[in-house]
């Protein structure tokens, strides 16, 4: 057997006791803290970053006096290059068990969530990712981790995938999400997507929620 990350052999030389197994796929020893967590941390309070010293980031900062509506996000792990690695298997080359090395940290995070009343909501892919990569790449991780969740939105966006713009191009993104029709809205949401990187994309997500009578929203991405 081979670990989903390394490709190592983990059962040849050092027998079972080296594996870890989640759901019966290895992950051999190096892998198992493959990313930065974040939970001991100081961090942007905005957009969960990693920083020097619990404050608000220049961006956060800026979106601030953009728009008095700023729902906070948390994020798992830091984006470093691990992740971007691990981003680029997952999302563009289609390796789907690449998704069990966060599985179980998200598990544990989430559940606190769900606990105090959130309803997890993933975003949507875009119709043209869907046709290359077919499948929902953020609800996938959700139903891989056995996180029960509730889809709000219908992606209507079309052109570029944001991956592949420019930071002043993301941020000119207009709305790529619709309310689903008829949808009942959960009283309290949390917002869950893959990566933030601008927070364009989620933050215009939470922007169809702004004004709807719910409680509390928050932001959770798996990268930050
Ligand atoms: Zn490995
Ligand atoms: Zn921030």
């Amino acid at each position: 057997m081979r670990c989903v990350w390394c490709r190592n052999d983990v059962t040849a030389d050092s027998g079972i006791s080296s594996l870890f197994m989640w759901n019966s796929r290895p992950i051999c020893r190096q892998c198992q803290n493959l990313f930065h967590s974040l939970e001991k941390e100081p961090i942007c309070p905005g957009c969960g970053r990693l920083m020097e010293e619990e404050t608000l980031c220049y961006d956060c900062i800026r979106w601030k006096e953009m728009d008095s509506y700023f729902p906070m996000n948390q994020a798992l792990y830091h984006y470093d290059e691990q992740a971007k690695e691990f981003m680029e298997r997952y999302k563009f080359i289609g390796d789907c068990a690449v998704a069990f090395l966060i599985k179980e940290d998200l598990k544990k995070v989430l559940k606190k969530y769900i606990k105090q009343g959130y309803t997890i909501c993933p975003l949507p892919t875009s119709k043209q990712s869907l046709e290359k990569r077919e499948f929902e790449s953020v609800e996938y991780i959700l139903e891989l981790s056995k996180i029960p969740y509730q889809q709000l939105f219908q992606h209507i966006g079309k052109g570029k995938k944001q991956s592949e713009k420019t930071r002043e191009e993301r941020m000119k993104l207009q709305q790529p999400f619709v309310l689903k029709e008829k949808v009942k809205l959960p009283t309290k949401i949390l917002l869950f997507d893959d990566i933030y990187t601008t927070g364009k994309t989620i933050r215009l997500a939470a922007k169809l929620l702004q004004d709807k009578e719910i409680e509390d929203i928050r932001l959770f991405t798996v990268f930050r």
